[in-house]
């Protein structure tokens, strides 16, 4: 058995498709949506885990390129630059599992880096640059 989280992007004619229920669906596996939009160009992005056997993850991942998902490249780590970071919070609730801290008395964001998953949703939406991410 095996877990992957992974980061897709679906170009603008797969966004009402019913790609993750095939997912669950034929290759069986366990599936939890971390977060899922749509950009205003109308593209969809979403965070999933999946879980079952390592044979059917990789069946489906080959599902998901086939179909024409972008999955994208896997971050290692993820940085908050104290230096750049205006607290602005507008990464706060955008985090599909809640790994920013607000500091309620000084408004200060800080990184739980044990509850970040990688997604990089936060390196996309940060106005001023100051999640820095190495990508694996
Ligand atoms: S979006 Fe960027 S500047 Fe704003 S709190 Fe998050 S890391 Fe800091
Ligand atoms: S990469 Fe950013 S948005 Fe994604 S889980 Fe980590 S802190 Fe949250």
């Amino acid at each position: 058995m095996g877990k992957r989280t992974l980061v897709l992007k679906f170009p603008k004619k797969l966004v009402n498709q019913p790609i993750t229920y095939k997912l669950v669906k034929n290759y069986n596996l366990k599936l939890n949506i971390l977060q899922a939009k749509v950009t205003p160009e109308e593209e969809g992005s979403m965070v999933i885990g999946i879980e079952g056997p390592d044979k059917k993850i990789k069946e489906g991942i080959k599902y998901l390129k086939e179909t024409g998902v972008k999955i994208q490249p896997l971050i290692q780590d993820v940085e908050l630059d104290k230096d750049k970071c205006t607290h602005c919070t507008y990464c706060v609730t955008l985090c599909p599992t809640q790994a920013f801290i607000v500091d309620r008395k000084t408004m200060e964001v800080s990184l739980d880096k044990d509850k970040c998953i990688a997604c990089g949703i936060c390196v996309d939406v940060c106005p001023y640059n100051a999640i820095k991410l190495k990508l694996g």
